[in-house]
């Protein structure tokens, strides 16, 4: 037996735990086990000197889940014949578990995807393909650069990432990322390996044939999933190219700054948080896909706010809608589940409700004044197969019956009416005995060794007749039995035995039948998640008032009343105050925005961030009016945000982040920055915020909203005729500072510093001495020089003022 095990071992990557099935238990040896043991919380043994560790295969599943979040992969060796004396037993590696390829419901997040990705570099190009094994979802995508594909990962966050051997130098470090055969990436065979998957002479059809190097990475995953984990992909049965000129393009930090998906402070800061009300979890996962890549297209982005306008039009239609997914359950991963090979008899009975529903929703979506195209099909000869087949309540596990409802399989009922004849006769057994031989406390019992037995306690042994049989003494009884309890058993046990048989037959041609309709079944599925994503944006858009933006291909951005869309929802303590947003490439192009700290400089740059891309994931907008250019990319940007774990200085981040913006960003884009420069001394960073805000405004034209603490760059307003200044409003009152929250032209006039830090609770001592310290520098400083204030400048400060230190005003005195 451990030369079958080291065999099978040997057949394995080092880093998979193998699981080797013996008896009751999967057990692990060696190196295995020592790793397992601490994750697992279980002893580490030893026999003949072999460490060795085991589980219950009965609950395997939740030591399995224990070991794949611990990041491991678990390959699973199953016995594959029947025990039998002198012989050893056959065993097969089933399947091998891995993060990225789980489709166990226990292991998943039903909110978010759970992604398989590849990298690799053919050529300039980087190509990344990506598996969500437990729906068949399967993209793939080039890029040019390094920063982009980065970017991309950070989107899917794959759970596993493979790359080519070869490469591992190229990419360095990414997280999750596992060595895989370099051979596996060759493109040719991998070419041809997803021709033969996909049943087609060239991938044309996918969009991808003259993408190299995805290709490669989408052959290498196939090449993962069938050759080393050993898994069913029929139900892959398509593949995406994610065109980069379609989305909006969205940076790491820029989703991190925006908080699109994941907040500090939890998912309902976020727009995802702000935004789903879906109710399946297939609506909660395209949402966030939707969100994380938000399109260019402005027809598809038209129909989407067609649709919700149509909703919107007749609320009843909506909110039945909103009814009938409720009771929709996740028909995408059932079905992919079952089409695996997995999956059980509750899946098929959650397929069969979630289908029953739609009829509903489609009589409804007709009632639209904008119909919806969409491939959703109700399958009702599916379900009232299943419906006649599954028994009210079935149970999770297979192999103990129960799944098949009486008269639906005339063999079945049959073998079913033995069992509970058989059942009730001995049931009566126990009556007629006490009666026939005068011992009340008779009783007839049941275990797994010796089956039925009557027992007999040792005070009434006397009156025990010929006909019983002893089998068994214990301490204070004796157990029996006789020719006919044993008949009867036999009957009873073998029309069990039998009727589970039969059952899980009928389970696996019900199965079957599931796929037979697989395709059209996973259309049904994303219609309908897209039909849950724009009703749950309905909603929203209703409840929030939200309104239908105007898209097109202007630089110009005009928003009345605009709202940030997640703070209007969250915000307890004041009632969020709108405020409007004009953009124009003529003289308004790049925005400065100063004022006090906690004025509401970040909400409202990032509002107008937020807006722009709700509108271009065809969402309606927290605003009275819209009016959108649609972008390309957007941008966000936070100064001095320490990203300790990636181990780099503040302000190395900063500078990076920065420079991404520089070389990437064109006309079609909105830039925000916050406070960039500040994670340097002021000298230094002042003159980085300058130059960057020179440099967009002069050579890339892009939209920019600019918050910042350095009054300065508000000069630049007198010298380049797009740039605007504007500041939020507060008022003085007895040396108290009130937050008006409203955006108004021209620059902020002073800092309000002292005002803010009492707010915060600094003693009065320490307020007060900074006060005096403030007005000394102030009367010491030297007033602006007037020379740059031109007659062209558009929103001159209307009193300029008192600068902090001289030295600042030296050096860009004469700028
Ligand atoms: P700043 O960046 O100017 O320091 P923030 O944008 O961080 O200020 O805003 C500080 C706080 O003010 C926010 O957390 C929010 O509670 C509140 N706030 C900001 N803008 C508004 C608004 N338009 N309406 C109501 N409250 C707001
Ligand atoms: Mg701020």
């Amino acid at each position: 037996m451990m030369a079958q095990y080291q065999a099978m071992r040997r057949s394995l990557p080092a880093d998979v735990l193998l699981l080797y099935r013996l008896g009751d238990f999967y057990e692990m040896f060696f190196e295995d086990a020592k790793t397992a043991a601490p994750i697992l919380n279980v002893a580490l043994t030893k026999r003949n000197t072999v460490p060795m560790c085991g589980v219950p295969y009965h609950a395997a599943d939740n030591y399995i889940a224990r070991l794949v979040r611990a990041g491991k992969r678990v390959a699973i060796a199953e016995q594959t014949s029947e025990p039998k004396p002198g012989k050893i037993v056959e065993r097969e590696i089933t399947r091998i578990i891995s993060a990225g390829s789980v489709v166990e419901s226990h292991l998943l997040d039903d909110q978010r995807p759970n992604y398989l990705a590849a990298v690799f570099l053919l050529g300039k190009m980087r190509g990344l393909a990506c598996v969500d094994h437990s729906t068949g979802e399967f993209t793939v995508a080039e890029f040019a650069d390094q920063a982009q594909l980065d970017d991309e990962l950070a989107r899917l966050t794959p759970s596993e990432l493979l790359i080519s051997e070869e490469q591992l130098a190229v990419f360095g470090e990414l997280g999750a990322s596992q060595p895989y055969d370099g051979y596996a990436f060759l493109p040719d065979p991998a070419r041809q390996m997803l021709c033969d998957h996909f049943g087609v002479h060239s991938l044309h059809g996918f969009g991808c044939a003259d993408a190299h190097s995805a290709v490669a990475a989408a052959g290498a995953i196939l090449h993962y999933l069938v050759h080393q984990l050993r898994r069913p992909c029929d139900h892959m049965r398509t593949m995406r190219m994610r065109e980069n000129a379609r989305h909006v393009l969205i940076d790491a930090a820029s989703q991190r700054n925006l908080d699109l998906i994941d907040s500090r402070s939890g998912k309902k800061h976020t727009l995802l948080g702000a935004l789903d009300r879906a109710k399946t979890p297939m609506g909660a996962r395209l949402l966030r896909d939707w969100i994380l890549h938000p399109l260019r297209d402005r027809d598809a982005l038209g129909a989407r706010h067609d649709f919700i306008s149509g909703l919107l039009e007749q609320p009843f239609i909506l909110s039945k809608c909103r009814e009938s997914l409720q009771g929709i359950r996740d028909i995408e991963r059932t079905v992919s589940r079952l089409s695996q090979g997995a999956g059980n008899a509750r899946d098929l009975q959650a397929l069969a409700i979630s289908l029953g529903h739609i009829p509903a929703l489609q009589d409804d979506l007709a009632c639209l004044s904008v119909p919806y195209a969409s491939e959703i099909q109700p399958f009702p000869d599916l379900v009232e197969l299943l419906e006649t087949a599954l028994a009210e309540e079935p149970p999770a596990i297979l192999r103990d019956g129960g799944i098949i409802r009486d008269g639906y399989a005339p063999e079945l009922d049959e073998l079913r009416s033995l069992s509970r004849d058989g059942k009730s006769w001995i049931a009566k057994l126990q009556e007629d005995e006490r009666k026939r031989t005068g011992i009340d406390s008779l009783k007839v019992k049941f275990n797994n060794v010796f089956g039925y037995f009557i027992e007999i306690t040792s005070s009434k042994l006397a009156k025990v007749p010929d006909d019983y049989t002893r089998k068994q003494t214990m301490a204070n009884c004796e157990r029996y039995i006789t020719p006919a309890l044993k008949e009867m058993e036999n009957k009873v046990l073998g029309a069990e035995e039998r009727a589970k048989q039969l059952e899980m037959e009928l389970f696996l041609q019900l199965r079957q039948q599931v796929c037979t309709r697989l395709v059209p079944l996973q259309q049904t599925a994303a219609g309908i998640a897209e039909i849950d994503v724009l009703c749950g944006l309905a909603e929203t858009a209703q409840i929030h008032s939200h309104v239908r933006p105007v898209l097109d291909d202007s630089r110009g951005l005009l928003i009345t009343n605009g709202r940030h869309p997640v703070l209007e929802q969250t915000l307890v303590e004041e009632k969020f105050v709108p405020n409007d947003t004009a953009f124009d490439p003529a003289d308004s192009l790049l925005q400065i925005l100063t004022g006090p700290n906690m004025a509401g400089k970040s909400t409202y740059i990032r509002q107008v961030a937020l807006v722009t891309l709700m509108a271009q994931i065809g969402a309606f907008v927290p605003a009275e009016n819209a009016t959108i250019g649609m972008v390309d990319r957007i941008f966000c940007r936070v100064g001095a945000s320490d990203d300790l774990s990636r181990g780099q200085s503040t302000f190395m981040v900063e500078m990076n982040e920065t420079a991404l913006i520089l070389n990437h960003a064109t006309d079609k884009s909105l830039v925000i920055l916050d406070e960039i420069g500040r994670g340097t001394a002021t000298f230094d960073g002042l003159s980085i915020a300058w130059a960057v805000a020179e440099h967009l405004h002069d050579v890339i034209g892009c939209r920019t909203l600019f918050a910042t603490h350095y009054h300065e760059l508000t000069d630049l307003a007198n010298t380049r005729p797009a740039v605007a200044n504007f500041n939020v409003a507060v008022r003085e009152w007895n040396d108290e500072i009130i937050f008006l929250r409203k955006i108004l032209p021209g620059a902020a006039d002073k800092s309000y510093g002292i005002q803010v830090a009492r707010l915060a609770g600094l003693p009065k001592p320490i307020i007060e001495r900074a006060k005096s310290i403030l007005s000394h520098l102030e009367l010491h400083s030297a007033k602006p020089d007037a020379k740059k204030q031109g007659p062209k400048a558009k929103n001159t400060r209307q009193d300029a003022m008192p600068l902090a230190n001289a030295p600042q005003l030296d050096l860009f005195g004469d700028m």
